[in-house]
């Protein structure tokens, strides 16, 4: 049976969620993918806005039809968003993912001035932890942010990379070291900086094998002031916010990877019914069965796994810590099931699945390859289950 963990509510939801993706997401996608616009990703950013879908994990600012909004509903739009463009569902989860912070640490003032917007689908945001020096590893993080007492102001030096919507976004969430004479644990804060403040550079856009649309590249930060008040949370509290934030990020990848692993077995399914082959369907074929199984399987896990986290999630009996492992396990198996289907329709569709003449399962091959490696790598989250497993040895990293 699918998604029994769903109730007729979030059925229902998921249904509302998919007629607005088809008339919004759905005419824009080959603009998006063929000619990165971001034009069209922001249109359909504003759309889901409008409807409220940017305000579904925080049920004061949502105002929509939902009894108990929350992760569920925010993993089912990142599913079928995902399942329709997964270069525009980034747009929108790192949006969800900056305005987290904004909404639980920042002061009523910051968070009114910077929330909103994102909320309603006007502003995207941003957010920077990773640099050149520092990636599945923060505790070399290299950025400082420093209280300038005379001034009242944060000062921000630092270069960022690989930062989603970097050049494109209103608002960022930046962390840095703020107390360099203790651990980078207890010495990291994390601040709100607009895009209007003087020193922030963006030398540059990568160019990605995938994820076409979505705009990923470097932010540079010289000596940038922001007001005392633009600080999250308290002052060295920001790797406890950055870990806070992982969770529920890491969920809503799990929604990712089932969008895209359910779009390729979709084409791999099709093909295998069309296809005539040694004068039979494709489908007929033992060895392509065994694709089809696998996928299915790997599909229907990676469902019950993220939603079973997604309602833990919601049902908030449960610490941070103790959410840790399912939601790892949901990043987890979703985005390493979306790449193995990615690849097995490939594999099925033989050169067709090469070519961007006959369809979509190139595209999904290559913008599946960054699920692993996004939110935390399938590395990370393996050493994070088994942190949680094997409790009395810690990971030789
Ligand atoms: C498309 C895209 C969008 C991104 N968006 C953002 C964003 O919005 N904001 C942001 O801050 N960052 C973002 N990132 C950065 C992302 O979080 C990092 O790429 C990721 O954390 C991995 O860091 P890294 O690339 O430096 O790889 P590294 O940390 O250098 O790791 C390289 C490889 O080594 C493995 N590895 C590292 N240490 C160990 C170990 N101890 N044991 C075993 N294996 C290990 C890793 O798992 C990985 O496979 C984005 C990245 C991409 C590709």
């Amino acid at each position: 049976m699918k998604d029994f963990l769903l109730n007729d509510e979030d059925r229902a939801f998921r249904q509302d969620v998919r007629t607005l993706l088809h008339n919004e997401l759905t005419p824009r996608a080959a603009e998006i993918e063929d000619h990165e616009d971001w034009g069209a990703v922001k249109a359909v950013v504003q759309a889901l806005g409008q409807a409220g879908y940017l305000a579904l994990m925080f049920r004061d600012l949502y105002h929509g039809p939902l009894s108990a909004p929350g992760l569920t509903h925010a993993t089912i739009l990142s599913e079928e968003a995902a399942a329709i463009n997964y270069a525009f569902e980034t747009t929108i989860a790192t949006a969800i993912s900056c305005a987290y912070p904004l909404h639980h640490y920042a002061q009523h003032s910051i968070r009114d001035r910077y929330l909103r917007g994102i909320v309603d689908g006007s502003e995207v945001g941003a957010i920077c932890v990773t640099e050149p020096n520092i990636g599945s590893d923060s505790s070399g993080m290299e950025t400082s942010i420093q209280y300038d007492s005379q001034t009242d102001e944060w000062i921000i030096n630092g270069f960022k990379r690989y930062i989603s919507n970097a050049s494109v976004a209103d608002t960022y969430i930046v962390y840095g070291i703020s107390n360099p004479d203790v651990v980078p644990q207890k010495g990291m804060s994390a601040v709100v900086v607009p895009k209007a403040t003087a020193g922030i550079r963006f030398p540059r856009n990568y160019t990605f094998m995938g994820r076409r649309g979505c705009i990923v590249g470097e932010v540079e930060f010289r000596n940038c002031r922001v007001p005392a008040d633009h600080l999250l949370g308290r002052r060295d509290e920001g790797f406890r916010i950055m870990l806070s934030m992982f969770n529920f990020e890491r969920v809503i990848l799990g929604g990712s990877g089932l969008g895209v692993a359910r779009s390729a077995f979709a084409i791999a399914t099709d093909h295998a019914q069309e296809r005539i082959s040694f004068g039979q369907k494709l489908g007929c074929k033992q060895l392509i069965w065994d694709k089809i199984a696998q996928m299915s399987w790997r599909i229907d896990s990676a469902e019950l796994i993220t939603y079973r986290a997604a309602k833990l999630y919601d049902a908030g009996a449960l610490s941070p810590k103790e959410l840790m492992k399912p939601a790892s396990m949901a990043k987890l198996v979703s985005t390493e099931t979306a790449n193995f289907c990615a690849d097995q329709t490939v594999q099925i569709l033989g050169g067709d699945g090469l070519t961007k003449e006959f369809g979509r399962a190139e595209q999904i091959y290559r913008d599946a390859r960054a699920l692993s490696i996004v939110g935390g790598t399938s590395e990370m989250v393996k050493y994070l289950i088994a942190s949680i497993d094997l409790p009395h040895i810690k990971p030789n990293l």
